[in-house]
């Protein structure tokens, strides 16, 4: 629910979980969420400011990769997450029902809209080939490039995403709201470490450059984007969302053209890369 309540919503739509398509679909929530791995960090700006995010009641439930590795998936309780009317999904929780005492409790998780400009990754795009070795559609290299004493790939994004936290990183948010009394108008780091076997999350102030901060763009967002709160509630199961980045446009004069790409070849052959996005 959201820290401010807005009062209830309809449940017509309510379709329950489909992790199954939700890798493949473009659309869905788990594509259009910031997830970035150990030694990633993702540069973002926050679009919905700290109030307006959505703090909803999840059980957290234990899986297993066929690799071997543990993770966690978190289901919405539709019995903890009420309104001063009631619940918001009106159907029975069966995860609070259950006989593990770690599934049956809750955990807050906290959702917001941030702009993510993009993402320094570890490795190369991953999937930029099929298993059979064909270009994927879609996928584009990421550019590799040296930030500091480390070697990143850079993925260029610009566009609204979902920003989804644990308690633990939501406090941190919190702090950076008390701090500057806002979270809008600075752009952050949200950054992933792994020193012991439990994966961390931060957010910092970011020193990376951006060309372009957009920052007129992000404000006119906010009012247009999808509720936090349904979302959560996976009342809505997909966003259809738009990337800043601008469009290339040929002009009319292939020769102009021609003589301007020179140009520009010749800049960026001199012009040190400086880890900006
Ligand atoms: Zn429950």
């Amino acid at each position: 629910m959201p820290l401010i309540n807005k009062g209830m919503y309809s449940q017509q739509n309510f379709s329950g979980s489909d992790s199954g398509s939700d890798f493949r679909n473009p659309k869905s929530i788990w594509r259009n969420t910031v997830r970035i791995k150990p030694g990633e960090h993702a540069v973002l700006r926050f679009i919905t400011d700290f109030k307006n995010g959505d703090m909803s009641q999840f059980h957290g439930i234990p899986g297993m990769t066929q690799k071997g590795q543990a993770f966690t998936t978190y289901e919405y309780c539709s019995k903890k997450n009420c309104n001063e009317t009631g619940p918001i999904v009106n159907v029975p929780c069966e995860h609070c029902a259950s006989a593990d005492e770690r599934i049956a409790k809750t955990t807050s998780r906290y959702l917001t809209w941030v702009f993510h400009y993009g993402t320094f990754h570890v490795e190369a795009n991953p999937f930029l080939f099929t298993p059979d070795g064909q270009e994927r559609e879609g996928q584009v290299a990421w550019d590799q490039m040296q930030k500091g004493n480390r070697t990143f790939y850079r993925e260029t994004v610009k566009k609204p995403q979902l920003l989804n936290t644990s308690f633990t990183l939501f406090k941190n948010v919190e702090e950076k709201y008390e701090r500057y009394s806002t979270l809008l108008d600075r752009t952050f780091d949200y950054s992933s470490s792994r020193p012991t076997n439990i994966t961390q999350y931060s957010i910092e102030l970011s020193d990376t450059t951006v060309t372009t901060d957009y920052a007129q763009e992000i404000l006119d967002m906010s009012n247009d984007l999808p509720d936090l709160e349904l979302i959560a509630a996976k009342l809505i199961t997909e966003v259809d969302l738009f990337s800043l980045d601008e469009p290339v446009t040929v002009p009319a004069d292939p020769q102009k053209y021609e003589n301007a790409f020179a140009n520009m070849a010749n800049i960026a052959e001199d012009a040190e890369d400086d880890g900006g996005l």
